[in-house]
C-alpha cells in the first residue's frame, strides 16, 4: 500500500428522505440569523413553504443561479447580501446553485450551508469555480465549504429522466477519477467504488419509475459519496477534458461529463489497473471504460461529443488545450493521444478493448 494523507471533510450532513423538514433546526444549529437564500427557480417554488417556514431568518432570495457562475452575477449576488447585511448564506439547488453560494462566500466569508437537488456534488467540496472574460477559474478555499447540507431524496423526484441519468454519470465522473487519482487514499477508494455502484443500481431504476423513492435515495447516497471523493482528490483528465471543452464550446455539463467519460477511462486503463478493477467491480462488468459506455446507452444519454453541439473543427484546439500544461494523470498525455481520445468521442465509438 502507498503512504498516504487523509483529511476527513468537516461538513455536517442530515440524509433521508424528509429531512428538508429539519432546515430550520439545523439553521439554528448554525447560528444562522440572517439567511441569503440562493436557489434555482424550480427549488423556490417547490419549497416556497420550506423557505418561508425559516419566517424572518431570510432576509432576501436570489434566484438567478447561472451556470459556472458568471463574475457579473456573482458580483450581483455578492452586493445583495451585503446590502441586506446578510450573516449566512443557504444554496439550494444543483451545482449552479451552490456554486453561487460559494460565490458569494469566497469573498464574504459568510457562511454557507447547502440543500442539493441534482447528483454534482460540488456542496461537499471546497472547490470554487468563477467564469470571468469568457475563462473559469478555479480554485479551492475552506471557506466555500459547506458547514452543513441536507439531502433530501424527496428533492430530486422533480428532476427529470434525462437530467438525473447526465447529472448521475457527471458523478461517476468524480468517482473514476478519485480512484486513480494522485492524491487518493483507501478510504477515498471506499467511498469511490461504492459511488459507483450505487449509481449503477439507482440510475437505470430512477430512469424508469422517476418516483422511486428507493432509487431516488439510493442515486443521491451515491452523490453524496461521489461529492466527497471528488473533495479530497485531485481530478485528471477526464476532468481537464470537459474544462476545456466546456469552457471554449460552452456544451451542456453534465452529458459532456457523461459522454467523455468511457474515452477518459480507457485512455487511462492500462496504466491505472487498481482503478480499473474497482470500476468494473462496482458496475458488475468486465472492463471498466466499456462498462461506463453501457451505463450511458442503457440510460439513453446521448453518446457522442457530435450529437451535443461540438464542432469538429475544435478538436484539435482542444487536444493542444488539454495538453499544452503537465498535470498528474495515471497513462503520459501526449497530444496524439488525447486527439484520439477527443476523436472517438466525438463520433460516440465504443471503447473496444482491443483499440
Ligand atoms: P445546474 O445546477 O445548472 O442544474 C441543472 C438544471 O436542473 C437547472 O436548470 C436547474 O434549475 C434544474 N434543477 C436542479 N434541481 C432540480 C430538481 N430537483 N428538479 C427539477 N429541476 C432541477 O447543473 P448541475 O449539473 O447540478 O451542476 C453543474 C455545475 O456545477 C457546473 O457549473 C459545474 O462546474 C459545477 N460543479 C462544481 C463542483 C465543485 O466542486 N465546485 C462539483 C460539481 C459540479
Amino acid at each position: 500500500m502507498r503512504p498516504f494523507v487523509y483529511t476527513a471533510s468537516a461538513t455536517r450532513v442530515i440524509f433521508g428522505p424528509g429531512v428538508i423538514e429539519r432546515l430550520p433546526e439545523e439553521m439554528d444549529r448554525l447560528g444562522f440569523k440572517r439567511i441569503l437564500v440562493v436557489a434555482a427557480p424550480s427549488a423556490v417554488s417547490q419549497l416556497r413553504s420550506t423557505i418561508l417556514g425559516l419566517e424572518d431568518r431570510v432576509v432576501g432570495v436570489f434566484d438567478r443561479p447561472v451556470p459556472h457562475v458568471p463574475i457579473s452575477v456573482a458580483e450581483e449576488a455578492r452586493q445583495l447580501a451585503q446590502t441586506l447585511g446578510a450573516d449566512s448564506c443557504l444554496a439550494i439547488g444543483g451545482g449552479s446553485s451552490i456554486g453561487l453560494g460559494k460565490a458569494i462566500a469566497l469573498t464574504s466569508g459568510l457562511p454557507l450551508a447547502a440543500v442539493p437537488t441534482t447528483y454534482a456534488g460540488s456542496e461537499m467540496t471546497s472547490v470554487y469555480g468563477i467564469t470571468d472574460g469568457g475563462l473559469k477559474h478555479t480554485g479551492r478555499d475552506p471557506r466555500v465549504q459547506p458547514r452543513t447540507v441536507l439531502y433530501d431524496p424527496m428533492l430530486t423526484v422533480s428532476l427529470s429522466p434525462a437530467l438525473s441519468a447526465s447529472s448521475g454519470m457527471n458523478s461517476i465522473a468524480h468517482c473514476v477519477e478519485a480512484l486513480y487519482a494522485q492524491d487518493g487514499n483507501p478510504v477515498v477508494s471506499l467511498i469511490a467504488e461504492e459511488g459507483i455502484r450505487a449509481f449503477a443500481s439507482a440510475l437505470p431504476r430512477v430512469v424508469t419509475s422517476p418516483d422511486d423513492e428507493n432509487a431516488r435515495t439510493l442515486a443521491l447516497y451515491g452523490a453524496w459519496l461521489a461529492g466527497s471523493a471528488l473533495g479530497s482528490t485531485t481530478m485528471a483528465l477526464h476532468h481537464k477534458v470537459c474544462h476545456v471543452l466546456g469552457g471554449s464550446f460552452n456544451l451542456p455539463h453534465a452529458l459532456m461529463h457523461s459522454i467523455v467519460l468511457p474515452h477518459a477511462t480507457k485512455y487511462n486503463r492500462d496504466a491505472a489497473p487498481e482503478a480499473m478493477t474497482r470500476i468494473a467491480r462496482a458496475l458488475d462488468c468486465g472492463d471498466a471504460p466499456t462498462g461506463l459506455y453501457m451505463l450511458a446507452e442503457r440510460l439513453r444519454l446521448p453518446l457522442s461529443l457530435a450529437s451535443i453541439g461540438m464542432p469538429e473543427s475544435g478538436l484539435e484546439a482542444a487536444a493542444r488545450q488539454i495538453t499544452s500544461a503537465p498535470y498528474p494523470n495515471p497513462a503520459a498525455l501526449t497530444f496524439s493521444d488525447v486527439f484520439a481520445l477527443l476523436r472517438a468521442a466525438f463520433v460516440g465509438e465504443a471503447p473496444t478493448l482491443d483499440a
